[in-house]
């Protein structure tokens, strides 16, 4: 368990699977939050991890976790509608696939153990914006909100809280490049990347703006922004559910 002192309260909060009971219960008592941060191993380009949207998604729960309160999960390393099997594109390496309907049935599996523990917010970010994957993740979480009235079930991809000129869904580009320098730079070699010929989705996996221009600096910008605007949206919620 972790504790962080902000202007006026104790932020409880910490890693799930690194608690004993009685730490899970003295978190949940004060904050039933939970967060399922949600990735994927898929083919980054040469430049980035295939980790880099469980890494990312990980660390942006962490992220929120502090500033909020609750409990991270350990993050779901499953995904459908990756590169892999992007059509026009030949990247069949480094990406581990699984089905739409097994994502569906993991989500709705996962939420109803999150109901049993005591859970009254479950957010789930998404670290890999395919389709429809992130669908499928945000139709079971409205599922649930349907069956679970008293219950807040919030699905998103750090994006849909972002304007877009700071970030919008990509793969591999700016943004996602970004965040991964301010995270775990030693994992990013932008040198891998050609300096002769713009930059694209056949030749180097990226979706999105060039990530030849990606900074540690803007991966901050991303997650400060992501945080304020994400805390804000939580608050709201601990009001009405907690
Ligand atoms: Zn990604």
């Amino acid at each position: 368990m972790d504790t962080r002192i902000t202007n006026n309260s104790t932020i409880k909060w910490g890693l799930y699977e690194n608690l004993r009971p009685c730490q899970i219960e003295a978190i949940i008592n004060e904050k039933a939050i939970a967060y399922l941060p949600w990735g994927a191993i898929e083919y980054h380009g040469k430049h980035n991890p295939v980790g880099l949207d469980s890494i990312k998604a990980f660390h942006l729960c962490v992220d929120l976790a502090k500033e909020v309160g609750g409990l991270v999960f350990p993050t779901v390393n499953l995904a459908a509608n990756l590169i892999k099997s992007y059509p026009g594109v030949n990247f069949p390496k480094h990406s581990i696939e699984f089905s739409e309907k097994l994502i569906r049935m993991v989500c709705e599996e996962y939420f109803e153990q999150l109901v049993l523990q005591d859970f009254k917010i479950i957010v789930l970010l998404s670290g890999h914006a395919g389709e429809p994957h992130l669908e499928i993740l945000r139709t079971v979480a409205h599922e649930f909100n349907e069956r679970y009235p008293d219950i807040c079930f919030w699905a998103f991809a750090e994006f849909d809280v972002l304007p877009n000129d700071l970030l919008v869904a990509n793969h591999s580009a700016l943004g996602e490049t970004s965040l991964q320098l301010y995270y775990n730079p030693d994992t990013v070699n932008l040198n891998s990347l050609p300096k002769d010929r713009p930059i694209s989705l056949e030749v180097d996996a990226v979706s999105g703006k060039d990530p030849r221009g990606a900074t540690k600096e803007l991966g901050e910008k991303i997650v400060k922004s992501y945080l304020k605007n994400t805390s804000v949206i939580l608050e709201e919620l601990i009001r009405k559910y907690l």
